[in-house]
């Protein structure tokens, strides 16, 4: 899996896209900001101006960060051109790229939902439904940085279809762009790291939920803070929100990997002690789940504990990635087990260094 630090440096990949160098296929993917599509590096079309570009590792993070695959050159498809019926599946989330095909919608379209999947993730290595939500998300939250307010992200995807973004933005954040605006009650933003972009939410009492937008779960928990907290999420600026930015620039250099800033996670009283346990392993240290369900008072409690650690929203500052096997295997990870491992590498070697 590669992360942003292992992209070649900017200035090269932007020469590789201007001279359509192949020896760059597969390395990065670059978007077009005033599109809205990515590429590959030898696509054919006219080469974009330096300042509109973003280039991306994984076709992945190319889709969370809002851009659509390119019909020209098609830089998913090794062969060029996709089979036919993942074209028409593509076609359809480009229809609505904030909605959900459900296999009911699918079948109305006589395309067999069990072959759909199977066809997707043999082509591309991700499932329809991730691919929907990738493009969803990354619809959403294409604007969703410091200082973006939500008329300007509004306007600022322009390229999209409008209602898209209403759709994929309401989703999301459970408000249409307007309604948010007029009463907010928790902020949001997006945060780019080296192991992908990831969307903090906080208010005054704290932060709330810091999770990478490639998380499944994201969705979900973006719902269950509107709920508990009867409120709607919209994106704008807090102090809390410039103080993880800070912390997490300073976590992932190096510089810091204490955080220091009022955490107001929401859970169950179950939860809430799970998680203030795992702020006590120090940086760079693991424990087991047997330890943890020892500490909470019952060593028969290790699945409530997993399910606990799982159902962290704020990820890297609680630091469920702490906790490993008896053994010393990693095991299950939200983010992905690749993240778990990198977040241990890079706290013993910081350490260390
Ligand atoms: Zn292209």
């Amino acid at each position: 899996m590669k992360t942003m630090d292992l992209l070649p440096p900017r200035e090269t990949m932007y020469r590789a896209l201007v001279n359509r160098d192949s020896s760059f296929e597969g390395i990065f993917y670059v978007g077009v900001r005033t599109t809205g599509i990515f590429c590959r590096p030898t696509c054919t079309a006219k080469k974009p101006a330096r300042e509109n570009v973003n280039f991306f590792g994984t076709l992945s993070e190319a889709l969370h960060n809002g851009y659509r695959p390119c019909l020209r050159c098609q830089p998913m498809d090794p062969n060029g051109h996709p089979p036919e019926l993942i074209e028409r599946l593509r076609a359809e989330v480009e229809r609505a790229p904030g909605g959900r095909l459900t296999d009911k919608e699918l079948a109305a379209m006589s395309i067999d939902p069990s072959t759909a999947r199977r066809q997707f993730k043999r082509h591309y290595g991700m499932t329809f439904q991730a691919y929907h939500r990738a493009r969803r998300i990354g619809v959403a939250l294409r604007d969703v940085r410091r200082g973006a307010r939500v008329d300007e992200a509004k306007n600022g995807s322009g390229f999209e279809s409008d209602s898209g973004f209403r759709d994929a933005f309401t989703k999301i954040f459970g408000e249409t762009p307007t309604a948010a605006k007029t009463q907010a009650g928790l902020f949001a933003q997006r945060i780019d790291t080296p192991l992908g972009a990831m969307l903090a939410v906080a208010d005054d009492k704290g932060l709330r939920l810091l999770e990478f937008v490639d998380r499944r779960a994201m969705e979900r928990e973006l719902s269950i803070l509107r709920k508990r907290l009867r409120t709607n999420v919209v994106p704008g600026e807090h102090r809390h929100l410039d103080a993880v930015r800070l912390q997490l620039t300073d976590y992932f250099s190096g510089k810091s990997l204490a955080f220091d800033l009022p955490l107001a996670p929401v859970g169950s009283p179950f939860q809430l002690r799970a998680w203030e346990l795992l702020c006590s392993i120090p940086v760079g240290q693991t424990r087991s789940y047997s330890w943890m369900a020892k500490k909470l008072g019952d060593v028969e409690m290790r699945r409530a504990v997993g399910r606990a650690n799982g159902e962290n929203m704020i990820c890297i500052i609680i630091p469920c990635h702490r906790v490993i096997r008896a053994d010393g295997t990693l095991c299950g990870y939200g983010g992905g087990l690749w993240r778990k491992k990198w977040l241990l590498d890079h706290e013993r070697k910081m350490l260390r260094g």
